[in-house]
């Protein structure tokens, strides 16, 4: 006790390094918010760059780069990241590190990324997070692709990641048993629709329309490029006649692909809600 106040091998200081220190400090303190911001954007930027995401459009979240971040900042349900688990996937894809950030702020998009980069759960697992659990209203998301065995493949995926949650997916594929099945009753038992803009818009087209998308939240467009093809020039029409059945105050759209096609750009420019257009690869 004599001895306090006086240095000792354990407290003695070297002044330098606490100068240092406090200069540290100091410009740490200093920052002004710009500074902060400025920090901030180069970190993103440093990020996208890493991965090879660009991006066009306004205020756009940072990348997540590990599923357990995403997980955190979201606060993703728990049965989800473990299904994302039991798939295998370790950390996300990069057109996954940016395209769900963005669909789980309810951003509109247009989301480019070569065949076989996962865009599939890229869309999958923002719209089982929004839609929360299950409501017994009907569809609440629908994703439209190109052809049955595509609308199929993801159909399974989307049952391996709602798996636990309660959500419950269908796949349209013979139009016959569609009809049947969409009583106004029976398509309640259902969350999310799976199905090639045809056999919807045959649906949607009957007298009375012999299925709803009133409560539809989101509508995802995969292999758009595909959809968009010369040859198809009517899905610009089958696309009007699925909007205009949604209800348009809450209704999300997100467009995928394989390539930046010019007219799926344009068309996504011209019509999505303050679009955001992002791309990996190149
Ligand atoms: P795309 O739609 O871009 O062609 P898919 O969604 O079909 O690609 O994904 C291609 C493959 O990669 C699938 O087998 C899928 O299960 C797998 N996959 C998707 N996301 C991940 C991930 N984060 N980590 C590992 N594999 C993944």
């Amino acid at each position: 006790e004599e001895n306090e106040g006086y240095p000792t091998e354990d407290n003695i200081v070297d002044p330098r390094a606490e100068i240092k220190a406090l200069r540290r400090e100091r410009r740490k303190k200093t920052k002004t918010p710009k500074e902060v911001a400025a920090l901030k954007k180069e970190e993103i930027s440093r990020k996208r760059k890493a991965h090879k995401i660009h991006v066009q459009g306004s205020d756009i979240p940072t990348p997540v780069e590990t599923f357990e971040e995403l997980a955190q900042q979201f606060s993703i349900k728990e049965e989800l990241i473990k299904n994302i688990q039991t798939r295998g996937y370790e950390v996300p894809t990069p057109i996954q590190m940016q395209a769900i950030p963005l669909m789980l702020k309810k951003r509109e998009i247009l989301a480019c990324a070569p065949t076989g980069s996962g865009k599939t759960a890229a869309f999958l697992v923002p719209i089982i997070h929004c839609l929360g659990a299950p409501q017994k209203k009907g569809f609440r998301a629908v994703i439209v692709s190109p052809t049955r065995e595509l609308a199929n493949q993801t159909h399974r995926e989307c049952v391996k990641l709602t798996e636990g949650i309660g959500l419950r997916c269908h796949v349209i594929d013979n139009v016959g048993k569609a009809t049947q099945k969409f009583g106004p009753k029976s398509s309640q038992r259902f969350d999310i629709l799976i199905t090639t803009p045809n056999r919807l818009v045959f649906l949607l087209s009957q007298e009375p329309p012999a299925i709803s998308l009133k409560n539809v939240e989101w509508l995802i467009v995969d292999e758009s490029d595909k959809l968009f093809e010369e040859g198809r020039q009517g899905f610009r029409d089958q696309l009007g006649a699925i909007y205009r059945a949604c209800d348009s105050n809450q209704i999300r759209r997100a467009f995928f692909s394989a390539t930046f096609a010019f007219d799926v750009q344009e068309w996504c420019k011209l019509n999505l809600d303050n679009v955001v257009m992002l791309t990996v690869g190149q």
